[in-house]
């Protein structure tokens, strides 16, 4: 279950550790937090009630090197960030992309993956770019920057969906002519798809990297998270990690028994637009 709020346990841990060692300090209780949104294959997403994902093994690294457990937390992408200034969780890791306006909210680590977003759309009348997607009905994630390419590039406002499966489901219901989302998650949706693919040309509208988001003004723990990221590019642990979880996230996109959000499929014939991630 998704909630933009905190549990009353995890509200009741974090006013004793205010308690404990004042406001805003990071979590004594052994875990560190991470705030998530869990429908960004491969990145983070669901394999039954657990969250997993290339950030879910970042910040477990992360925190490992920090002596503690990770604790995942998943909510709506636009609170991602608002709950991360809220003191929620210590690491936000989202398939966030780094920007100006967000850096003027919190500070990013290195970044650890070059990126960007795509149209996708259907291969009998394929949208290849801005000049094509211009007027049409497009589907976006509420709160992604492929909202804002939107706004900024096109002057339109999309259709704001909770998640790229759900902006795809509309996409396939004729509801929306095109939906723009990033690369990966993209990929997975369309995996195995007869009508719709990825149709942009030259493939990506922007050139986006990805970094763990923290609570500005935590140098020490800015620089340990830059530590284990560097780690982990050096050491081919990063690549693998990539390797592991797209194929798990694939894996689950083209298994006909079960939704690309890992829930198992409430029909036989496993039209994703019923899967509960679609919705
Ligand atoms: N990379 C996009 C952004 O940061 C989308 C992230 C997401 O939907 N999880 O806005």
């Amino acid at each position: 279950m998704k909630s933009k709020f905190l549990s009353s346990a995890a509200l009741a841990s974090l006013a004793t550790a205010a308690l404990l060692s004042g406001c805003g300090k990071a979590s004594d209780s052994g875990k560190i937090r991470m705030i998530t949104e869990a429908t960004f294959p491969p990145y983070e997403f669901r394999q039954g009630s657990e969250v997993v994902g290339i950030d879910v093994e970042i910040c477990k690294a992360i925190a490992a090197e920090l002596g503690k457990e990770l604790a995942v937390e998943d909510v709506e992408f636009d609170s991602v960030l608002p709950s991360l200034i809220a003191n929620k969780a210590e690491l936000a890791a989202a398939g966030i992309t780094v920007n100006e306006d967000r850096k003027k909210m919190v500070d990013f680590s290195d970044p650890y993956v070059e990126t960007g977003i795509v149209v996708i759309s259907a291969k009998s009348a394929p949208v290849k770019g801005a000049a094509d997607a211009k007027g049409k009905r497009i589907g976006v994630q509420n709160g992604t920057t492929s909202a804002d390419y939107c706004v900024e590039q096109l002057g339109q406002e999309p259709d704001r969906f909770d998640s790229p499966a759900s902006a795809f489901a509309a996409l396939k219901a004729g509801k929306i002519d095109l939906v723009i989302a990033d690369v990966d998650p993209a990929e997975n949706l369309v995996k195995g798809d007869a009508d719709y693919a990825i149709t942009s040309e030259p493939r990506f509208l922007t050139s986006e990297c990805y970094a763990i988001a923290i609570k500005k003004g935590q140098p020490e723990l800015l620089a340990t998270i830059n530590k284990v990221i560097g780690e982990m590019k050096a050491s081919g642990r990063l690549a693998a990690i990539f390797e592991e979880f797209k194929a798990k996230a694939d894996a689950l996109a083209a298994g006909s028994g079960a939704c690309a959000c890992g829930e198992s499929c409430p029909n036989a014939a496993c039209d994703k637009s019923a899967c509960p991630c679609a919705k």
